[in-house]
């Protein structure tokens, strides 16, 4: 943990990859010899990944970058991105410097209950099932939990069951078991699904009704995140506070994606921008959260926007709330190099608080891309990026982009044409 410690880190942005990495090393109190797998080129050796998944050939690169100045409860946090679009490590740093005043960043969260389900695809009559559960609860407790003695060694385990009913589309109705499965660290879909299934024999014996599917749901409504954060209004535009009329512009911005399935789904967007580049350098399972996110945004029946954003009490607050699965433990989180790196310079090792900080990212990212939209627009902070990613492509060398870059927004064109020509240029 890293209590104590500030993750300003003024001028990270200016280092090279190395002193960046050494910086990292003394936020977190870690040797840099300890997060060597960092700065290998993919961070995972071959008979690793040969063993994670099938057909492999080799590994494949992405850029992982630190975002800064995360104050989540009270925490000091560097975060692990990796993501191959530009700027959203830098907006995800500089809203966090926004969202430090005061208090930080505040979250909280339920505890890890996932959902597993178990089909009836032909109902039994209606109440078989609830009174099968209402004698069978504790026999089902017994039997799920006796399979998984280190989640209930940790805490874990089964935490009730419910029946649903479901008009199917054929016109015939069909049952569905859901089973709450407390997993503390672990994202749980193991452990669910294989309690599903070990319920599933006692469900059929009580209700004599045949069972379909046996498997966890990706919207986990029992595991979720609330996160808050609140910039200060001031009279000038600054790293810690904004004017009033900036704030005012991005409450009508989030009010549109509010109203709007068209804006809801871009500025959702932009929140899985943060939480994905933190998920996949945690070698999460970011498509069950990203699943688990959209359907939670269509939970009302519309697809909505997963944060809001009002002015309160001189500050502009943002709110957002999502389900999170995620593990510090399972999957490939103790397997993967770069991953375990990444958990060390976290400093997380309980699944809901590690569950805060991504959601904290995701808030960031959020304000950083609505603030840029409803002010001078995205492509302008876009342009400097984008004219870098241009300038490597038509193969500047590191020391060359910066000129290219400068000369590519002096001109104000980010085309591969003007690159080649100031490229041109300065070879003579
Ligand atoms: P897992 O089975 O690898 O590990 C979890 C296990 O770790 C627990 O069952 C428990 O036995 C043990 N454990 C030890 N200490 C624990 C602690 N403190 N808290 C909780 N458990 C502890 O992992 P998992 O989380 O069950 O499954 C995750 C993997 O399943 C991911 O790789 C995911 O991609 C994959 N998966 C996902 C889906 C889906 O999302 N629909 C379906 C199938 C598989």
């Amino acid at each position: 943990m890293s209590e104590g410690r500030s993750s300003r880190l003024p001028g990270f942005f200016r280092l090279s990859p190395a002193e960046r990495l050494a910086a990292v090393a003394r936020f977190a109190g870690l040797d840099p010899a300890a997060l060597a797998a960092l700065a290998s080129p993919d961070g995972l050796p071959q008979s690793v990944a040969s063993n994670m998944s099938e057909n492999v050939v080799g590994r494949f690169g992405f850029p992982l970058s630190f975002a800064t100045n995360f104050r989540v409860n009270g925490v000091d946090y560097v975060v692990p991105m990796a993501i191959e679009e530009p700027s959203v490590v830098a907006a995800s740093s500089f809203a966090a410097r926004l969202l430090r005043g005061g208090e930080g960043i505040v979250a909280e969260s339920t505890a890890p209950v996932m959902t597993g389900q178990i089909q009836f695809p032909e109902a039994p009559a209606e109440g078989v099932l609830e009174a099968a559960l209402e004698r069978g609860t504790e026999e089902l407790r017994r039997t799920l939990d006796a399979n998984h003695p280190r989640l209930v060694a940790a805490g874990g385990g089964f935490r009730g069951a419910e029946v649903r009913r479901l008009p199917g589309p054929d016109g015939r109705v069909m049952a569905v078991v859901h089973i709450y499965v407390d997993v503390r660290d672990a994202m749980g879909a193991n452990a669910v699904n294989s309690m599903a299934e070990a319920a599933a024999p006692l469900l059929e014996r009580w209700s004599g009704a045949r069972v379909g599917l046996r498997i966890l749901s990706n919207l986990p409504l029992r595991r979720r995140v609330k996160v808050t954060g609140r910039v200060k209004l001031g009279a000038t535009r600054g790293t810690s506070q904004m004017r009033e009329d900036e704030a005012r512009r991005i409450v009508e911005a989030s009010l549109f994606a509010e109203a709007d399935t068209f804006r809801a789904v871009t500025a959702n967007k932009g929140i899985m921008n943060g939480i994905d580049a933190t998920l996949l350098a945690t070698g999460q399972d970011f498509r069950a959260v990203e699943a688990g996110a959209h359907a939670f945004a269509a939970r009302g029946g519309r697809y909505t926007a997963l944060s809001q954003y009002r002015i309160e009490d001189g500050h502009l607050v943002g709110r957002m709330e999502l389900p999170l699965s995620l593990g510090t433990v399972g999957g490939v989180t103790k397997v993967h190099p770069a991953v375990r790196a990444n958990f060390r310079i976290l400093g997380v090792e309980d699944a809901q608080r590690f569950g805060e900080v991504v959601a904290a990212v995701g808030l960031a990212q959020n304000l950083a891309a609505t603030r840029a939209l409803a002010s001078e627009g995205i492509q302008r902070g876009h342009m400097s990026l984008h004219a870098r990613n241009v300038a490597m492509r038509i193969g500047a060398t590191s020391e060359e982009v910066p000129q290219v870059v400068a000369e590519m927004l002096a001109q104000s064109r980010t085309d591969e044409g003007i690159a080649r020509e100031v490229l041109e240029r300065l070879r003579g």
